[in-house]
């Protein structure tokens, strides 16, 4: 009997999964299936990308659809839009066996009109992004009545992506005995409010240990300095031969730019972020799939819904802001049970958060000397003969002179033949790494303090005194953007702070800030310069009340604020107020319904 079988799925669906070749449950298939079907109570699932969750949450709800009622009686949301089509994909796969089954797939930035007219003609189970779906609910275009599951996969990324709303939306309008199915990689606080607001005791599962990585994923990095990065990128790749990987980046611009370099040298690579069309995502990410390149430079965000199960590596040219994004991006390799590496480029200034990640994800990282030349070219040569030993000489195609090209080489002995013929091949390698010398040994040089180009530096008039640090900085800045971007340095002194953002949203975060006010005090966000000395002093001055312009600058603004004369600061009441914090408001209950009773419901088979 198929394994599937004994966790309660009928035949229709056991044979799909033999089709597609899934032959023995994951752990969180083994767990969740049986509860979700045998079971009204609602689920809260610790799952790591790749441990086979979509199958976990969508089978026992296609086992338990009623194909009879044309009602929705699904709705699964995803963070994003590629994860939402690779979900209902995979729906379509498993129930292909069941007649009258329908899905659909709805997200943002495509017409809704044709998903309206879609959700019209029907679809039992909706896989959607947070957004579109509660544009589509607000239309009364996707039904509620017959909701029967709710499913949020990958909570902690959706509430990260600031779709804290729209979950609270659909939660709170759904019928109140439905059964919510959570499944998320990690649990922070506002995944737990969820959990506590809208689900009654529910039945919790984990697949492997929560907030680790999947297990076999080695962690590897690599120290170098920062002008070195892109060199040392190379070179991982250059020595890792056969390598499928993606290589993760900040922002917009580094993952063009590293892409453009890396396609610029020969390498097989291409880029995937939020600049590009969907057209063209979809186009990049296709050639991806079929293994057309060997490299895609993305952006976590555009990352997340990648369908590829078999990546060999996970390269971080930069480390994420978060430390949870690091779980997201290793977790796309070592999936469905292969080994997998994530290696990480560093400068000495990140080299604490290794630390950091290491406790978090509970296993330790091997640091690694970055690959001479001398190395390279030694893997590429025993490469090179492979080939050549492998080779399949097509007879018809030797050209007729061969006995001709024989009586001249016969006069080198054979040592001096091949010794030609490697250095033939082999030229423009040798001539390169013989100019480009030794990463190592450049390493003890400080180069770090070079700012990113791309980024541009803000100044704002809050500090630790405002109850400020990084993480409340970012969700400030999201908030008023009204959207997720990427962030770079953030430095929290006493009375005020300095961030780095993507250039290119310079205007916009601008504009957002005007006449901002955080309890009833004003926010003021002023470009600012990058830091342009390297000196160790200023390093050392970091956090503390160090000099230089950027510190004169913020200090005599909170001086001239104190004092009344600019209107930043209004006076030490105002400070009292703020020191509350400011995520208060955003903490409290929107006044949704919390769930409140469910009623036993009747199980619905479809027999
Ligand atoms: P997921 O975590 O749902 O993204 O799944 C990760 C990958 O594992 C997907 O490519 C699935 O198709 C594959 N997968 C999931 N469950 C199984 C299984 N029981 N047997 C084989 N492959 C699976």
């Amino acid at each position: 009997m198929s394994k599937f079988k004994e966790l309660g799925l009928c035949k229709e669906i056991t044979d799909a999964l033999a089709d597609i070749g899934y032959e023995t449950p994951s752990e969180i298939q083994e767990k969740a299936i049986p509860q979700i079907i045998n079971s009204v109570a609602d689920l809260k699932a610790f799952a790591q990308t790749g441990t086979g969750k979509t199958a976990a949450f969508s089978l026992p709800i296609i086992e338990q659809i009623k194909t009879d009622s044309r009602a929705t009686q699904a709705i699964i949301l995803s963070p994003t839009r590629e994860l939402a089509i690779q979900i209902e994909r995979n729906i379509k796969e498993f129930s292909k066996n069941i007649k009258g089954l329908s899905s659909l797939c709805v997200y943002g930035g495509s017409n809704i009109t044709n998903q309206i007219k879609s959700l019209k003609r029907g679809a039992h189970i909706v896989v959607g992004t947070p957004g579109r779906t509660v544009d589509l609910i607000k239309r009364k275009a996707l039904k509620l009545e017959d909701i029967q599951w709710v499913v949020l996969d990958e909570a902690d990324e959706m509430l990260n992506m600031g779709f804290k709303e729209d979950l609270d939306k659909v939660l709170s309008v759904t019928p109140a005995d439905k059964q919510t199915l959570l499944f998320s990689a990690t649990f922070p606080q506002e995944v737990e409010r969820i959990a506590r607001n809208y689900m009654d005791n529910p039945i919790e599962i984990t697949a492997g240990t929560k907030n680790k990585g999947a297990d076999t994923v080695e962690h590897e990095y690599y120290l170098v300095s920062e002008r070195n990065r892109y060199a040392t990128l190379k070179r991982i790749v250059d020595m890792n031969v056969g390598m499928y990987g993606v290589i993760f980046c900040r922002t917009r611009r580094e993952t063009q730019e590293i892409a453009d370099k890396l396609i610029q040298d020969g390498y097989s690579a291409d880029s995937l972020h939020g600049d590009l069309s969907q057209g063209q995502r979809d186009f990049v990410m296709n050639k991806f799939r079929k293994k057309k390149l060997n490299f895609l430079v993305a952006t976590d965000v555009a990352a997340r819904g990648i369908d590829v199960t078999d990546l060999t590596h996970v390269i971080n040219h930069k480390l994420p802001d978060q430390l949870e994004s690091y779980t997201h991006r290793s977790g796309r390799t070592g999936r469905a049970g292969k080994e997998g590496t994530s290696i990480v480029i560093i400068s000495s200034k990140e080299k604490r958060r290794i630390g950091q990640i290491e406790r978090m994800i509970k296993k330790k990282f091997t640091p690694k000397e970055v690959p001479t030349g001398k190395d390279i070219c030694s893997v590429k040569l025993m490469q090179y003969v492979d080939k050549i030993k492998s080779l399949e000489v097509a007879e018809d195609k030797v050209p007729d002179n061969l006995e001709e090209v024989t009586k001249q080489l016969k006069k080198l002995t054979k040592d001096e033949l091949i010794k030609r013929f490697v250095y033939n091949e082999f030229e423009t390698l040798l001539n390169y790494y013989q100019k480009a010398g030794d990463i190592l040994a450049d390493n003890s040089k400080s180069h770090d303090r070079v700012a990113d180009e791309n980024m541009q530096r803000f100044f704002v008039n809050l500090g630790q005194m405002d109850e400020l640090n990084p993480a409340r900085m970012i969700g400030m800045i999201n908030d008023h953007l009204d959207k997720k971007i990427d962030i770079g340095q953030i430095e929290i002194l006493k009375s005020f702070s300095f961030f780095e953002a993507d250039k290119s949203f310079t205007e916009e975060i601008l504009k957002a800030f005007e006449g901002a006010n955080r309890n009833g005090r004003r926010i003021s966000v002023e470009k600012t310069e990058k830091p342009k000395t390297r000196s160790r002093n200023r390093d050392r001055g970091r956090g503390g009340s160090g000099g230089g312009r950027d510190r004169n600058r913020g200090g005599g603004d909170r001086k001239r604020s104190g004092g009344g004369g600019s209107g930043h600061r209004k006076g030490g009441n105002d400070r009292n107020k703020s020191g509350s914090g400011f995520r208060g408001a955003r903490d409290n209950k929107e006044g949704f319904n919390r769930k409140t009773e469910k009623s036993s419901r009747r199980r619905r088979t479809r027999d």
